[in-house]
């Protein structure tokens, strides 16, 4: 197959990483759609721009600024060695993002540095999850039976998302789960198993997760999940998907195995929820499910 720029693009552009290549004087040539969706700038923005001067702004984990005499990309154009380092970036946003950075010299034909490319990739989740540990750790965040975050983490987090919509108008979800007729494992098999059955929930739940998503005891038999990045019909997929995962779990007691069943409400965040609202919102479509019959999702 004959390969030309168009197809090399199309490859550069379909990679998750962000990418883009920089000439001797710094001066930035090419800026992938990974590199869009990672920084919130345009390829328009940012080509031509350099990268010392311009809206990228790389600083350490301390926050002091690498553009002076720490660049990665000029410490690699200047030994002709790759580099790797991991800094934060300026989204067009405000915000810091970590990026993991990885800087490779190009030769020209009689081995000369004309430049290099710089490869970048979204660290917040790794960072986000490792701070997760941290908070959890200090075990009043932590359910004990359960060891998922419990109802003062969830509080506190979608505190801070709430937040986050109300000044950047990211959207999330809220995924509201309650155990069907529960009573009657704890009345049939005892409390013990019953406290079994919660932690194969808690286990279905969080495998099924994505990595970005928060899984969480609401208390009782109740759950919660925190879905970022989402619409309303991949909500609704996402909460029908966990619904599934539920009813094909099972617990095992002795001799004897059961099957679970949950009822969902899920709802996305709106202009002007509070914690109180949103919760609200989710525990009624909950309770809607309960009407409806149970083990069914109720999106609203
Ligand atoms: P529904 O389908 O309407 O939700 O019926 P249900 O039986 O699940 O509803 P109800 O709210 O009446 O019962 C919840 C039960 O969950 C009652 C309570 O004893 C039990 N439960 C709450 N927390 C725990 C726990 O930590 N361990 C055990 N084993 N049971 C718990
Ligand atoms: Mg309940
Ligand atoms: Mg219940």
């Amino acid at each position: 197959m004959e390969k030309n720029d168009e197809f090399y693009k199309s490859l550069l552009d379909n990679l998750y990483d962000g990418v883009y290549f920089l000439d001797r004087e710094r001066s930035i040539h090419y800026w992938n759609k990974g590199a869009e969706r990672i920084t919130g700038y345009s390829r328009g923005e940012v080509e031509g721009s350099q990268c010392w001067n311009n809206i990228l702004m790389h600083v350490d984990s301390e926050g002091k600024s690498l553009c002076q005499d720490r660049c990665p990309a000029r410490n690699t154009m200047e030994s002709g060695n790759p580099a790797e380092a991991e800094v934060f970036l300026h989204h067009k946003n405000g915000h810091r993002i970590p990026v993991s950075v990885k800087v490779s010299p190009i030769f020209d034909a009689a081995g000369a540095v004309i430049g290099a490319v710089e490869i970048f990739r979204d660290n917040s989740d790794k960072l986000a999850s490792l701070s997760l540990i941290e908070e959890l750790e200090e075990k009043a965040f932590q359910d004990t039976l359960t060891a998922l975050p419990n109802r003062r983490y969830l509080e506190r987090y979608l505190m801070a998302r709430l937040d986050e919509t109300s000044r950047y108008d990211w959207k999330f979800g809220l995924i509201f789960f309650d155990i069907d007729h529960f009573k009657s494992v704890n009345d049939t098999y005892g409390h013990d198993v019953g406290d079994e059955a919660l932690k194969v929930l808690a286990r279905t739940l969080t495998l099924s997760s994505r990595s970005f998503d928060i899984v969480g005891r609401w208390g009782g038999e109740e759950f919660v999940v925190a879905v970022v990045n989402v619409d309303r019909e991949k909500l609704h997929q996402i909460a029908e998907r966990y619904r599934r995962m539920i009813e094909s779990s099972s617990v095992t007691a002795g001799e004897m195995s059961f099957g679970m069943t949950a009822s969902l409400g899920a709802t996305l965040v709106c202009k002007g929820d509070t914690l109180d609202s949103l919760v609200k919102r989710a525990d009624g479509l909950m309770y809607q499910s309960k009407l409806a019959g149970r083990n069914c999702v109720t999106l609203g």
